[in-house]
């Protein structure tokens, strides 16, 4: 695999690149609006990103029966949350989908019978992070649904048929959250014990490579119900996770814990 000395190599030479692929722990819709830390992580790492020549974002908030994908030229902004601020609601962003690479990504991963999509668009799991990472919105966002009849072994075989897409300039996102449990919350919650203890043991496994572990993680810890009580919010993390070449380091940031229950652990593989 191709590795990228520094920023001022990338920038004498036009080749193409392995791009990096990320995990972002999304949490609260409001991130999408608001100027706070984790927000303002996203908006600094995406000053020294790479401009992909596309995105493909796995997202907890799709779920289907079967993998689809994005194919439409101009995707739709989905506000799929309730009782949030009207500027919420507000948000476009605008950029453009790529049917094209859609048809070929679709092609290319026939054996996990992936079909174009021509209804979705995208969901605040993407353009909550997107809308900090690329502002300008001049990068084409393509979203992969999560197959809900998939188990967790044949999610990780998916993502490592993505990987080809590095290499032709895509950035894979993944977004969802590491620890996820809504009935746990409260705006005042300091970090629940098996919170911290959930993604603490996660953060373990991804340094030491133990990728059978992540992927089987209802055994990963004894805390995993309580920390991933359904699966959609965690499984992103293992399409990032089967992105890691053997040679590639694994960097942290959002390394905290909101309203007690919701963990912002996010890391990225690959160089920057
Ligand atoms: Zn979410």
């Amino acid at each position: 695999m191709q590795s990228i000395e520094s920023t001022a190599a990338i920038a004498a030479n036009p080749q193409p690149q392995t791009l990096p692929a990320l995990f972002i722990g999304h949490g609260s819709p409001l991130h999408a609006v608001d100027d706070t830390e984790f927000s303002r992580a996203w908006r600094e790492l995406g000053t020294v990103l790479p401009k992909p020549a596309a995105i493909l974002c796995i997202s907890a908030h799709w779920e289907t029966r079967g993998t689809r994908i994005t194919a439409m030229a101009q995707p739709k902004t989905i506000h799929d949350f309730y009782g949030f601020p009207p500027a919420l609601f507000q948000v476009n962003y605008p950029a453009h989908g790529d049917p094209v690479l859609a048809l070929r990504i679709a092609e290319a991963l026939s054996e996990f019978g992936v079909q174009p999509d021509p209804e979705w668009g995208l969901d605040h799991g993407s353009w909550a992070i997107l809308r900090h990472l690329y502002p300008s919105a001049d990068v084409p966002v393509l979203q992969l649904s999560l197959d809900r009849d998939k188990t967790p072994a044949q999610h990780y075989r998916l993502g490592q048929a993505l990987r080809w897409l590095r290499r032709d300039g895509v950035l894979i996102l993944g977004s969802g959250n590491v620890v996820h449990n809504l009935r746990a919350i409260g705006p005042q919650h300091s970090a629940h014990e098996w919170a911290i203890q959930f993604a603490e043991r996660v953060k373990r496994a991804l340094l030491a490579g133990d990728r059978a572990a992540l992927v089987d993680y209802r055994n990963l810890d004894p805390a995993a119900d309580l920390a991933i009580p359904s699966a959609e919010h965690y499984l992103p993390l293992i399409y990032i996770l089967a992105q890691q070449g053997s040679d590639e380091n694994i960097e942290f940031f959002n390394d905290k814990t909101e309203f007690g229950a919701i963990s912002m652990l996010s890391f990225m593989i690959g160089n920057r």
